[in-house]
């Protein structure tokens, strides 16, 4: 294994859009010059065809769709990158064991803004409930008729949390000023969450059965993969509304159409998508969708979807620009990360 060669300085950014190039510049001419970093921002996702694009760059900066499996990182490493900066907190799409073999260091941001996720995750569940979509749409055409626009109060209601990690908490902290019972499974229970945010910790199938809502707050693993499928929504309450601002692939989505067409799942709102490296961040308006089951589900009135847009917010941004260059210079200057991934 070659030891990681510092001071780390070209940085080779995949997927860029314009607000990582802002937010990224902004921070790193706040930094003393001598500690600065030398950008380059390809637009191209990370994939085996774009992978050479890095040659002869220390560090590779990717964000949730690009892929780093382990022919792509041995593309990278071939070519001399050492490191993987994840600008997010899902490290799914990396290939972490064949990192360490090959002995590539890789760091996230582990929490950039836990409350830009959990705000939009109830900013989902409100516009589902009140209908807010298909209000503003009528109000747009004149039409001030509220038939079909009925709710329900959240307060009292159960509300299911899958994960009650850092935006699990912040979510359930909401969803506490709103009056809410308030349950949570994890397999690694906090204390927050239940002196600070009144939750109650039950069992995964209590989860199911119990709640009228269930918001999902979970990394994608092999154990979370396909979390919502048909058997688990069978055991769900009939009606049951589902929020997903974590990873795609929690959701089995040819089976939800399945309960969402007879009706089991009452309302489903999603921030992520399983094949969403195909669409999300891309105007598409002009292309032909040509994927049926993402067709489908925007067929459905009760069914929001949002192109992975939750962590959107300026500090979320801000923190995401200073965390990842922050984890450079501390590797800079002792080979160390505390965000690195093992
Ligand atoms: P976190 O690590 O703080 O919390 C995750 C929690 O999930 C932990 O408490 C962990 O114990 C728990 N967990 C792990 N396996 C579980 C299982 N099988 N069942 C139930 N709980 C399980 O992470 P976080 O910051 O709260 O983020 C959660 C997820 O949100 C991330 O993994 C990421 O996929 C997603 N995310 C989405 C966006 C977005 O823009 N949509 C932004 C950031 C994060």
């Amino acid at each position: 294994m070659e030891p990681i060669k510092t001071p780390l300085k070209s940085i080779c950014f995949f997927s860029t859009k314009n607000y990582d190039i802002k937010f990224f510049n902004a921070y790193n001419v706040s930094l003393p010059q001598d500690s600065q970093f030398s950008f380059t921002f390809l637009d191209d996702r990370l994939d085996e065809r774009t992978a050479k694009m890095a040659t002869n760059f220390d560090v590779v900066c990717i964000f949730v769709n690009d892929c780093c499996n382990s022919a792509i990182l041995d593309i990278l490493h071939t070519n001399k990158v050492r490191i993987i900066a994840l600008r997010c907190a899902g490290f799914n799409n990396v290939d972490i064991k064949h990192a360490n073999e090959l002995g590539m260091k890789v760091v996230r941001v582990p929490a950039y803004s836990p409350y830009a996720v959990a705000e939009h995750a109830m900013g989902l569940l409100l516009a589902l409930n009140r209908k807010t979509h298909k209000a503003y749409n009528r109000v747009k055409e004149e039409n001030f008729d509220i038939n079909g626009l009925i709710g329900f109060n959240l307060f009292k209601k159960t509300v299911g949390l899958v994960g009650t990690g850092k935006i699990g908490c912040c979510f359930a902290s909401i969803c506490k000023g709103f009056g809410m019972r308030i349950l949570g499974y994890d397999p690694y229970p906090n204390k927050y969450f239940v002196e600070e945010c009144g939750g109650k910790y039950v069992s995964l199938d209590e989860i199911w059965q119990e709640s009228d809502i269930i918001s999902l707050h979970v990394p994608l693993n092999a154990e979370t993969k396909y979390l919502i499928n048909g058997v688990n929504v069978d055991k769900m309450k009939d009606g049951v509304f589902i929020i997903n601002t974590s990873r795609g692939a929690l959701v089995n989505t040819k089976e939800v159409i399945q309960r969402l067409k007879n009706k089991k799942i009452g309302a489903l709102a999603i921030d992520v998508y399983e094949q969403e490296e195909n669409f999300f961040f891309k105007d598409l308006s002009e292309e032909v969708n040509t994927d049926d089951v993402l067709a489908r589900l925007m067929t459905f009135h009760n069914v929001i979807i949002t192109g992975h847009q939750a962590f959107f917010t300026k500090e979320a941004l801000t923190a995401i620009a200073e965390v990842t260059l922050d984890n450079l210079s501390e590797i800079c200057k002792s080979a160390q990360c505390k965000n690195e991934v093992k």
